[in-house]
């Protein structure tokens, strides 16, 4: 034994020799020397419109001047960007890093172990910052508890490469409701994606014990699960609290009454949340597809409602008095559409995604606010600037998706005064895109330069 631990000890301090010290990442940090961008345009979210030239000066982790022209001090790098738009670093308000395509959602934390999908979550977080999201909001690990904690962690110490984070850990959910492992065998206790409360006690407390392990936000599913109905045959399904809601279109309207979600949370258990996560200097996302859910988060005051597939008049009116912004998440439900299992399945998830995008156009005319999120996870990480042409597509103009993104996206990721401008006291994180994406928004799918904090990481 003696003699093993010796041989043991040798062979360490021989591979020491051979190899030099044992090897050690060196932390991402921002250079030590000022650093000019130059390109041919540059996006000022402000005023709404692209100036040309565009140069930003960064020193360190910060913006210190930007607009057509800055001063460049003594030792300066500059880093000519060419024919594209200087654009802050995007933001996607809505992902989950800890889901990958290729397995269901719910049978990836049946069949994964949370250090496999920990190290998938660290590959998505490199994918998507590469594509040019500087900052996103992480709607929920689906069953990874709070590893997103060691994951956002990590990237804050300039370890891995990845985005700004805001986490949850889990999403809260109600005993058999949305993502509850619905339909498995019930002798084999299979675990729900979410954590469970089922009142506002157990809001409370569950809230409470996310943040002990790390989270920075909530997030709550309030709907769940989804149906589309025949037109005209089932509204509210004899929902009683729904029947006397004022809904705007009435029962037998086809193009309001053809979708069906049952709520989760009472108006009351929603504020106490909220509540709580306002004592801990935070906010809740919500998951909401329709009514009566969204008109209870609206009344609530929640920070977004997220998918927003169905707003009545009275929720959108809520909506802009508290500017809560919807979410669509359009992405997510065109590749369910074109990914699904079986001809019927197809037929059901294009019938909702045609639901979607008429409701969508409604909401646009209303005037709500809006902010980008694409619910990536169960599509490739990284592909996700597909939302702002489909928001485009669907109805919005290319500056409203943007500034959408840029002011509602940093808000709800409470890092408003940080993100999302090129303008000095900012983090300097920013991209550069061929192109000019106020007339063609699929410029943002083609990000050529990424920077966070100063540190290049795509050239
Ligand atoms: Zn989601």
């Amino acid at each position: 034994m003696q003699d093993c631990r010796l041989w043991f000890f040798t062979l360490l301090v021989g591979l020491a020799g051979t190899l030099g010290a044992p090897a050690q990442e060196t932390p991402a940090a921002p250079a030590n020397h000022p650093i000019v961008l130059h390109a041919a345009r540059l996006f000022d979210v402000d005023a709404g419109k692209i100036v040309a030239p565009g140069e930003v000066l960064v020193e360190g982790e910060r913006i210190v001047a930007a607009g057509t022209s800055v001063d460049r001090p003594a030792g300066a790098e500059l880093i000519d960007l060419g024919d594209t738009t200087l654009m802050p670093g995007l933001i996607d308000a809505h992902v989950h890093l800890f889901l990958h395509p290729g397995t269901a959602e719910d049978l990836q934390t049946v069949v994964e172990s949370v250090p496999e999908r920990t190290i998938q979550a660290t590959l998505a977080a490199k994918a998507d910052l590469m594509a040019g999201f500087t900052a996103e909001r992480d709607m929920g690990t689906e069953g990874a508890g709070s590893a997103d904690t060691a994951v956002r962690n990590a990237i804050d110490a300039g370890l891995i490469p990845g985005p700004r984070l805001r986490i949850s850990g889990n999403a809260i959910s109600i005993l058999g409701g949305h993502e509850d492992a619905i339909g498995f065998n019930p002798a084999q206790h299979v675990l729900g994606n979410a954590d469970y409360a089922n009142d506002a006690e157990q809001l409370v407390e569950t809230i409470r014990e996310q943040h002990k392990e790390g989270s920075s936000f909530v997030k709550i599913y309030e709907t769940g699960p989804d149906r589309m109905v025949p037109p005209g045959t089932a509204p509210c399904l004899g929902d009683p609290i729904c029947e006397h809601l004022p809904l705007g279109p009435q029962p037998g309207d086809a193009e309001f009454w053809d979708f069906h979600t049952p709520y989760q949370y009472t108006v009351d258990e929603l504020k106490t949340a909220i509540g709580e996560a306002a004592r801990l200097g935070t906010n809740v996302g919500v998951h909401d597809q329709g009514e009566p859910g969204a008109l209870f988060a609206a009344e609530a005051g929640v920070a977004s409602i997220d998918h927003a597939t169905q707003l009545s008049d009275a929720t959108m009116q809520l909506m802009k008095e508290k500017h809560i912004p919807a979410v669509p998440t359009f992405t997510i439900f065109e590749y369910f559409a074109d990914h699904a299992p079986s001809p019927a399945a197809a037929a059901r998830e294009h019938a909702m995604l045609d639901y979607k995008i008429h409701e969508f156009k409604r909401q646009v005319a209303a005037g709500i606010p809006f902010a980008v999120g694409s619910d990536v996870g169960p599509f490739p990480h990284g592909t996700q600037a597909r939302e702002f042409e489909l928001m485009v597509q669907y109805g919005m103009t290319p500056l409203a998706v943007l500034e959408a993104d840029y002011r509602n996206g940093a808000n709800i990721l409470m890092m408003g005064d940080k993100v999302g401008r090129l303008k000095p006291g900012y983090y300097a994180d920013m991209i550069a895109v061929p192109g000019n994406p106020l007339e063609d928004i699929a410029a943002v799918e083609r990000v050529s330069f990424v920077m966070k904090g100063g540190v290049v990481y795509r050239r």
